[in-house]
């Protein structure tokens, strides 16, 4: 089994709405994200000769998630989250935001980021998202990366 790793950071703001604590509040993180790839066998001819993927696939991929989340506020598409960015609109700076249909965690992050990957054809099996320098999530389908 051969398996790829892959990283990019990013700078995000976020809050947890309906939590209580520190969290709650409007703050911003270092994002770590560790994208896996794993294959039991390598390409045999062509360019991907010896490989599972070329890595620049996989970097230009991360590159575009990069993008959706680099200095972005996280905001959850809900009432509340209408609320906080219509008020974060109407005034004289135009925050750059990005409304997600979840509660903005690594959890969810984790998940949301292996689906755009997929969707992007990338035979991707875990994605690790770094909150903190020591807390993360990884998000998996099944046993993909240790079948
Ligand atoms: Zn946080």
């Amino acid at each position: 089994m051969f398996i790829l790793k892959s990283e990019i950071q990013f700078d995000t703001a976020h809050y947890l709405s309906g939590y209580t604590g520190k969290c709650a509040n409007l703050h911003g993180h270092r994002y770590r994200v560790i994208a896996k790839v794993a294959s039991d066998t390598l390409h045999t001819d062509g360019q991907l000769r010896g490989m599972v993927e070329d890595f620049g696939t996989i970097k230009q991929a991360l590159r575009e998630i990069e993008k959706l989340f680099d200095h972005k506020l996280l905001i959850e598409n809900n009432e509340e989250g209408h609320d906080v960015a219509q008020q974060l609109t109407e005034g004289p700076t135009d925050f750059d935001l990005f409304m997600v249909p979840y509660r903005p965690t690594a959890e969810e992050m984790s998940r949301h980021i292996y689906q755009l990957l997929k969707e992007m054809s990338i035979r991707v099996c875990e994605v690790e998202v770094f909150e903190t320098p020591t807390n993360s999530c990884s998000y998996s389908e099944g046993s993909a990366c240790s079948k």
